[in-house]
């Protein structure tokens, strides 16, 4: 399933190129002979296309999750969660959103994934945010053999109906007034299990969310 993913994503990657490219040019070569109507159909057109080159790119980055092995190293989770703050600058800035950590541990990891993991979960607790500010808080504690995370906010919170279908590739319970694609938390999912690791989600609708994940200490002995 995954290698008829992978491929697939890859070979529909091709004729989307064409699709947009040539929507492009019908519209520039047209300009003056088009009416508004035919216009609007041909943004409506590309912005599919887009949506769905997005899809597919996502998808990608799913199945290289595992089709790309790499060595695990020592990784600073303060140094991780201080290159989320500079990649989410605009939006922390735009939402006057407070971002707040527990001292974080040094973890043998992928460092590339562990920052993937902590970024979604961070953009996605100040895009599902309440009216209020946001408030988020990245807590860390050593339990037995795993380190425990959360990233708590208090945004828009999850029926606890859907709290599961969440973590499935393109599930979303938001379509038109969020944008995205619902792989976010399929991502997140993977790249903790392929760390060792469970991930799940503590909220009640409008109470705020909390995304908990663990990452055992020696999670050298998991990683396939
Ligand atoms: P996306 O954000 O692209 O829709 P995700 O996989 O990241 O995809 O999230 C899946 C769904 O889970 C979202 O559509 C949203 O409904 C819900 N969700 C995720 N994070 C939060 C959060 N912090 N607060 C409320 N809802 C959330």
């Amino acid at each position: 399933m995954e290698q008829f993913a992978s491929i697939a994503a890859h070979d529909l990657q091709e004729p989307l190129r064409m699709i947009v490219s040539f929507l492009k040019l019908l519209e520039r070569r047209n300009q003056d002979k088009l009416d508004p109507q035919a216009h609007e159909f041909i943004e409506l057109a590309s912005d599919g296309a887009i949506r769905m080159q997005k899809m597919i790119n996502e998808l990608l980055a799913y199945s290289r999750l595992s089709t790309r092995e790499k060595e695990l190293e020592d990784v600073d989770c303060q140094k991780v969660m201080d290159q989320v703050l500079m990649n989410l600058k605009v939006a922390i800035e735009e939402n006057k959103a407070e971002i707040t950590n527990d001292s974080l541990p040094l973890l043998t990891a992928d460092y590339s994934q562990l920052l993937h993991l902590f970024q979604n979960l961070i953009s996605n607790a100040i895009k599902y945010r309440s009216h209020q500010n946001p408030e988020i808080h990245i807590s860390a504690s050593k339990k037995d053999k795993e380190w425990s995370f959360s990233v708590g906010d208090n945004g828009i919170g999850i029926d606890p109906k859907y709290q599961k279908r969440i973590f499935m590739i393109f599930q979303r319970l938001h379509r038109a007034e969020y944008p995205g694609t619902g792989m976010g938390l399929a991502i997140c999912k993977k790249i903790v299990e392929r760390h060792g690791g469970r991930i799940w989600v503590d909220s009640k609708l409008g109470e705020g969310s909390k995304f908990c994940f663990t990452i055992p200490i020696k999670s050298n002995a998991q990683i396939f």
